[in-house]
């Protein structure tokens, strides 16, 4: 027999919908993946979730997210999703040789963050190279610090961090920027930022320090490098929303991400959407937690719906 709820993701989205729908009895199945928790895994403090005055450490709220959602009866599954079938009900959710059926499905696969790719910038991940200038910046008082990008997450970042460091140096790849005039002109007009055109970031230094000493620029016309000295390298070259599982079976909106209405209602009805996978907005922790509510409570009623129907 069908299930009543797949959640497939397992970030604040994901746990809250487990979390909501375990509370309402509908032992909701949670396809966590491998990995477990999202995003804020790789983070440190957590200063901005409400009710934790001193902060709290990423793993250690999603932990209790995670043990909070058991509390209550969902079950959790450490597997990767392999591929959905939308296409008939129930639904079917295949991870590896096991194939779930459910009602209703809330998808919470999240977002990640763009990176360079380079092997410096992962061994400094989280010790001075940071993809989330609301997390992090904080940590970066009257220090230099480098933004990688040329968008509007860049300037945003930019102008974050530049109330906190004595620095803030935008690195854009080529000369021409793709950010909006409005947060331009609020960049440039910061006295603390500077831009820095046509360099690419070739390598993080501070490997054998362990912590970010400045970065290896390549000059995208030249050739030539240099060294720039700082103590930090945020990454804003953009998010990438879990997708994949769905193309071609959820519509996406024009910047890729899960498109819904009604807050999480998706393309197909009884498959919503949660979280950063249909944000490309506000992308915060609690923002996520907040629509994964609101997909468990739709999910609820679509559920209730349809079982009046049937009875
Ligand atoms: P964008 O795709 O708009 O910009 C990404 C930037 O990163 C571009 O300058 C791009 O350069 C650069 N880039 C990409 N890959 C690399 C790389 N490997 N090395 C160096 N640079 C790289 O992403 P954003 O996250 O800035 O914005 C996404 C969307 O969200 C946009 O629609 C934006 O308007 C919106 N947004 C709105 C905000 C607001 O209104 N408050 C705040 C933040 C975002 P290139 O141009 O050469 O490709």
């Amino acid at each position: 027999m069908a299930r009543n709820l797949i959640i497939i993701g397992s970030g604040p989205a994901g746990y809250t919908a487990a979390v909501y729908a375990a509370r309402a009895e509908l032992k909701p199945l949670v396809f966590e993946g491998t990995t477990y928790g999202g995003q804020l895994m790789t983070t440190t403090d957590v200063e901005n979730w409400p009710g934790y005055a001193k902060g709290i450490m990423g793993p250690e709220l999603m932990e209790q997210m995670r043990e909070q959602a058991k509390r209550f009866g969902a079950e959790l599954v450490s597997e990767n999703v392999t591929a959905v079938d939308f296409s008939s009900r129930p639904f079917k959710v295949t991870a590896g040789s096991r194939t779930e059926e459910a009602d209703a499905v809330i998808v919470s696969t999240g977002a990640s963050h763009r990176r360079l790719g380079l092997e410096s910038e992962s061994k400094l991940f989280g010790k001075g190279v940071s993809a989330c200038a609301t997390c992090d910046a904080f940590f970066f008082k009257d220090k230099v610090v480098a933004v990688v990008g040329g968008g509007d997450s860049a300037m945003e970042e930019a102008t974050f961090i530049s109330r906190f460091a004595s620095k803030v140096v935008i690195l854009v790849r080529t000369e021409k920027l793709r950010a909006s005039k409005i947060m331009t002109a609020r960049c440039q007009a910061n006295p603390k930022v500077e831009f820095v055109y046509n360099v690419e970031v070739v390598e993080v230094l501070g490997v054998e320090q362990g912590h970010v000493t400045g970065l290896k620029l390549k000059d995208t016309r030249t050739g030539e490098t240099r060294d720039l000295p700082c103590d930090g390298m945020f990454l804003a070259i953009g998010l990438m929303p879990s997708v994949d599982l769905f193309k071609g079976k959820l519509e996406l909106d024009e910047r890729g991400y899960i498109k819904t209405k009604n807050v999480s209602e998706t393309s197909v009805p009884g498959v919503f959407a949660a979280g950063d996978v249909q944000d490309w907005k506000y992308r915060q922790a609690v923002t996520a937690a907040g629509s994964g509510c609101a997909a468990a409570l739709d999910a609820q009623r679509y559920l209730e719906k349809m079982h009046e129907g049937k009875g």
